[in-house]
């Protein structure tokens, strides 16, 4: 599934290629037809994300919200585009770039006062000038749930993902199992510091960068074009740091990974 760094990453994209003009939305596969029509030939005023939801702001206050889930993805071309081809829900063709978006979990047209419908089930978001980690930390300080769950909750902290949960959990050597009551407060502001540092890395490279350099050796990533981890995806693997093999186990419905020496 897409983390938060994608969704910051499209928002900015679309503004770029759509942003300030009017723009021909429809729906080649016809399931948001209606929602296409309402924001068609519309000035596209605006794209922004909170957590893993891109909201694109039309003139006239209406605005296209879109959660990609697990198998939503954008497709841009040059214009003229080609006949759409699978699935498309949303085309959007601006004066030089369209884009297709197939699979996506919500595609649907709100009123902007609805967005703050939408973020008040959201905490805040890494990614965000206006994020306020105070209320993340009131609600991970009380918990005692286990902190990889935590990060995980859209409604603790919203953006973040199996990777970065992963990574940033063993980059602090907090083992996930690790109840929010039993969380420092210096140990939060710590994790929460780094992991901004490490998602606006992933906005500005495109990528998932978690490895430290001293550590970037040694096994290659999981897989082609995925990126290098400490622990995400390695189980049975050597930790890069101290060579024990790294564990995994299922915590609601979620692969954890981490390592049982470094994180405790
Ligand atoms: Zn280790």
């Amino acid at each position: 599934m897409p983390e938060g760094h994608t969704l910051h990453r499209l928002a900015r994209l679309h503004q770029k290629r759509f942003g300030r003009a009017p723009v021909v939305v429809s729906s080649p596969q016809g399931r948001f037809a209606d929602g296409a029509a309402a924001v068609n030939g519309q000035l596209f005023k605006q794209a922004d994300a909170w957590g893993k939801h891109l909201f694109h702001h039309y003139d006239g206050g209406r605005v296209v919200h879109i959660h990609l889930g697990l198998y939503g993805t954008f497709t841009e071309a040059p214009v003229p585009l080609g006949l759409p081809v699978g699935q498309v829900r949303m085309r959007i063709v601006g004066a030089e770039y369209g884009t297709d978006l197939r699979g996506p979990t919500v595609c649907e047209v709100i009123a902007e006062p609805e967005i703050a419908d939408v973020v008040a089930r959201l905490g805040p978001d890494p990614l965000r000038k206006d994020a306020d980690p105070a209320s993340a930390w009131a609600r991970i300080s009380k918990s005692r749930r286990s902190i990889g769950a935590l990060l995980m909750d859209q409604s603790v902290i919203a953006g973040v993902g199996n990777v970065y949960r992963s990574e940033l959990l063993f980059r602090h050597h907090i083992n996930p199992y690790r109840p929010g009551t039993h969380m420092a407060q210096a140990e939060f502001s710590d994790m929460w510091t780094d992991l901004v540092e490490l998602m606006k890395v992933g906005v500005r490279r495109g990528k998932i960068v978690v490895v430290r350099p001293e550590h970037d050796h040694g096994a290659p990533s999981y897989g082609p074009g995925r990126p290098r981890t400490y622990v995400y995806r390695r189980a049975g693997e050597a930790c890069r740091v101290c060579g024990a093999g790294v564990r995994t186990a299922e915590l609601e419905g979620r692969n954890l990974f981490w390592c049982p020496d470094c994180q405790v």
